[in-house]
């Protein structure tokens, strides 16, 4: 049964981007629809189990990934997108970055405009440094590690409020503890008249005269049409672009689904005489950023402990079979850390005819380079910090057991697969940018090529934020939100 729906505005995607975005356009008036693929969730049936929680929660089962396959691409699914299974931490683009995107991408005043809307949703979501006492032994030997090799460390911001520790935030938090999207800005949406529906995938904008008129796409009882004056794209990086390219959006330049970022990360273990149980409470709270600069070319990576879950940690540890199963056997004693790139390599979204991404991405020679010396960095760490043995898993795994193998790590020369690598924070594809020729959108988020078409997720950025994107997310889905709200409400 085909259904029709009319309204003013009309969201895809409800994460990071869409839930502000939604929020303040229903805030100022107008009649919102935001268009979710995938379920609404209910916390209270999240199970904590990888088997049950990976289907529902993230995009292709978990299983998605670069179309060369050396990069699993995590994200989200639902009403919340990635912020229902995302690890919480907030940090701003640094300021030196964003001078570079008003410099180098024609962004003038960028920094000034988009303060106020951090500091508005740095309040909504109650941003709040992690208490020392809640700091887990994962996270504390990352801080003994950096503090006895005399390099750069603290502790990290989230957005958690009732917490219990329970540490399974990857697999969504069934105590409902984080301040996300689906918590906070589209129950408010919501408040303000905004309709949310679940289960509908849009697979192409409609446009007429030069403009969009909405949307189209499968729902719950066949095919959808939404009729609206204005059209706001949230559904993330990979999404946005998918459906842009899908619907043949005007695009003189080839500029949709350029300028893709993925931090990619690997995963180093550290095993220790006593128990770490890296999986118990907040899986992220102290950083290393002795390697990260915003704008070093030397400096882009980024050390941080990751959630220790017996699958992650399983499937990235080196070795198969028996010697898979012994390194298992000591799953409790196991620290594990992930170097993630602040990437310079550039990969592009595809799009199949019904708006699926298709995701292009090689890792260039700078950046592998990187990658050693971030392995580099969480082998010393770890070694710093008492592990007996550190767990290198490329292709021919290497246990490093003394500073010297470590330093060593740093020269390895890696390649596709060697290590595997997992990214969850694609960004780019449709850049904001001063010219259209370089672009897709400008610095509220307005698609260059159409008057009333705007972008509000991790698509816009115009080169990798080196810091964990979702803070930066809500804040451009807030800014966006005004804009489009300005730019409907004066028609
Ligand atoms: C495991 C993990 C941990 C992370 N931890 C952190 C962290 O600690 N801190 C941080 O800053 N970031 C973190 N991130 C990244 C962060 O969650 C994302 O960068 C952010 O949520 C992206 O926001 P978005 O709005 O661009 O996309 P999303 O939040 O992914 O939302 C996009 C939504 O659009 C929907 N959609 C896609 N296509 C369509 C379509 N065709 N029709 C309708 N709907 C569609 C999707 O289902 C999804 O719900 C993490 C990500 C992962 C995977
Ligand atoms: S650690 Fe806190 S936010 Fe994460 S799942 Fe447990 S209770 Fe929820």
């Amino acid at each position: 049964m085909s259904v029709h729906i009319d309204c003013d505005v009309v969201v895809v995607g409800s994460g990071a981007g869409g839930g502000p975005a939604a929020s303040e356009l229903a805030r100022a008036g107008l009649d919102v629809v935001v268009l979710e693929m995938g379920d609404k969730h209910d916390p209270k049936t999240f199970t904590q189990r990888e088997e049950d929680m990976f289907p529902r929660l993230f995009q292709d089962a978990a299983s998605r990934t670069t179309a060369d396959r050396s990069i699993q691409v995590l994200q989200g699914k639902g009403v919340g997108g990635s912020t229902v299974h995302n690890l919480n931490l907030c940090k701003r683009v640094d300021d030196e970055l964003l001078d570079v995107w008003e410099r180098e991408h024609g962004l003038p005043g960028l920094r000034m405009a988009l303060a106020p809307h951090y500091a508005v949703v740095e309040q909504r979501i109650e941003v709040s440094e992690v208490p020392w006492d809640r700091v887990t032994r994962n996270n504390r030997l990352l801080r003994v590690g950096a503090e006895a090799l005399g390099w750069k460390h603290g502790p990290l911001k989230h957005n958690r409020k009732g917490c219990i520790g329970s540490g399974f935030c990857e697999l969504g938090c069934a105590y409902d503890a984080k301040m996300n999207s689906a918590r906070v800005f589209l129950p408010d949406a919501e408040l303000h008249g905004a309709r949310v529906l679940p289960g509908h995938r849009v697979t192409r904008v409609t446009t007429a005269l030069g403009r969009a008129t909405g949307v189209v796409g499968e729902g719950p009882t066949g095919e959808f049409s939404v009729r609206a004056r204005g059209v706001v794209l949230s559904a993330s990086a990979t999404g946005s672009s998918a459906i842009v390219l899908a619907s043949g959006l005007p695009d003189p330049w080839r500029q949709a689904g350029r300028g893709l970022h993925l931090h990619p990360g690997a995963t180093v273990g550290g095993v220790f005489p006593d128990p770490v149980d890296g999986w118990k409470g907040i899986p992220q709270s102290w950083e290393c950023t002795e390697f990260l600069h915003p704008t070093d070319p030397d400096r882009r990576v980024w050390l941080v402990p990751v959630f220790g879950h017996p699958v992650g940690v399983g499937s990235m540890l080196p070795g198969i079979g028996a010697s898979a199963t012994k390194r298992m056997a000591s799953f409790r004693h196991i620290a594990a850390m992930t170097p993630m790139l602040h990437d310079t390599s550039v990969g592009r979204i595809e799009a199949t005819r019904d708006a699926r991404p298709i995701i292009q991405y090689q890792s260039n020679e700078a950046d592998l380079r990187m990658m050693a010396k971030g392995m580099m960095g969480a082998a010393r760490i770890l070694l710093a910090a008492g592990a007996t043995e550190v767990l290198i898993p490329t292709s021919r795994p290497r246990i490093i057991t003394a500073h010297d193998q470590a330093k060593a790590l740093a020269n390895v020369a890696l390649g596709p697969l060697d290590p595997p690598l997992a990214a969850v924070h694609p960004m780019g594809g449709l850049c904001m940018g001063g010219d259209p020729k370089r672009s897709s959108c400008d610095a509220t988020g307005l698609y260059h090529q159409l008057p009333n078409l705007w972008v509000a997720d991790g698509s816009l950025f115009p080169t990798s934020t080196g810091v964990p994107p979702q803070l930066s997310i809500y804040a451009f889905g807030h800014l966006v939100g005004q804009a489009a709200a300005a730019a409907l409400e004066n028609k």
